[in-house]
């Protein structure tokens, strides 16, 4: 069998370098803005959210399809475009929406990053693969022929709220968006870090990216329930372990997440920050400083740092 199982390692590793190097484009955390504008009584409040368009379709909701691009011609599926014609899919970052979603209020899912389903890794999406000699695809054993499953933690609605704090993101105390951004901070910083080796060790690599996760799940309900659907991914994964590169595999699966999962912080962070700034300019102005610090929420260098 070791012949069969390196020839089917090797496909499988093929279309795992496809799936690795096969991302929409993704927003700059870091750069991500939220104005505020000074009502009559000097306090600074959220400007409405004006929908500026997606420049990742450029209002288009549809982006040229990355998932199967490098799949073989004869290739019939593919969870992201269906192999249309048009090899256009829906555009992540937007959620086909073509205008950007109100940051402070939704995010693309931390779980599939906005693609609405969890690629399976072990096939790449393709949904089989060439076992030894045979002409024709056998069924992929981790996802059953599926190519993959429907994203659990956004249901396949692509967006996911945003940090969830009392009263709200917008309005929450400075206390309580310290309180997590320190525990936001922290995940993203041992999230950088995880190197998982999958193999004998996946199960132990897996314990420690859910604890990652949980450090986070009562302030960002949709890491939570990112969980589920990742453990019952690996557990399909580890039914293929008797296959050459099936380590490497289990090892990306979990680092792609945990990739994923950071991108949804670091969003999460910004806009803790913002709101950390709004209530800063509004403090400075209750104390009878200068009632227009913080006008626009875009002059926050001087008024930020605490
Ligand atoms: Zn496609
Ligand atoms: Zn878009
Ligand atoms: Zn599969
Ligand atoms: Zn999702």
């Amino acid at each position: 069998m070791l012949s069969t199982s390196r020839l089917w390692s090797a496909l499988a590793l093929l279309l795992l370098a496809a799936f690795a190097s096969a991302q929409q484009k993704v927003l700059i955390p870091e750069r991500l803005e939220r104005p505020t504008v000074v009502d009559d009584k000097g306090v600074a409040q959220w400007a409405e959210h004006k929908a500026e368009q997606c420049p990742a379709c450029v209002g288009k909701g549809k982006v040229k399809c990355t998932t199967c691009e490098r799949y073989p011609d004869d290739v019939t599926q593919c969870l992201d475009c269906q192999r249309a014609e048009s090899r256009e899919a829906t555009c992540r970052m937007c959620a086909g929406e073509g205008t950007l979603p109100d940051p402070l209020e939704k995010a693309a899912c931390p779980s599939c990053s906005g693609a609405s389903f969890l690629l399976c890794s072990v096939c790449g999406g393709a949904g089989g693969m060439f076992i030894g000699g045979a002409k024709q695809r056998s069924k992929c054993p981790a996802c059953s022929g599926d190519g993959g499953w429907k994203c659990g933690a956004c249901d396949g609605k692509r967006l996911v709220e945003s940090a969830v704090l009392k009263p709200s993101l917008k309005e929450a105390k400075d206390k309580d968006l310290q309180k997590a951004l320190t525990v936001t901070d922290a995940a993203i910083e041992q999230l950088s870090k995880f190197e998982p080796t999958g193999g004998q060790k996946a199960r132990k690599d897996m314990k420690a990216l859910v604890k990652m996760l949980e450090s986070v799940q009562s302030t960002y309900p949709p890491v939570k329930r990112s969980i589920k659907p990742l453990d019952d991914f690996m557990s399909k994964m580890y039914a293929g372990s008797q296959f050459q590169g099936s380590d490497e595999n289990e090892a990306a699966t979990m680092k792609n997440m945990a990739e994923r999962v950071s991108y949804y912080l670091k969003i999460q962070k910004r806009m803790i920050e913002l709101a950390q700034k709004r209530n800063e300019a509004n403090a400075q102005a209750a104390a009878g400083a200068d009632p227009k610090a913080g006008k626009d929420g875009k002059d926050g260098k001087d008024s930020k740092g605490k």
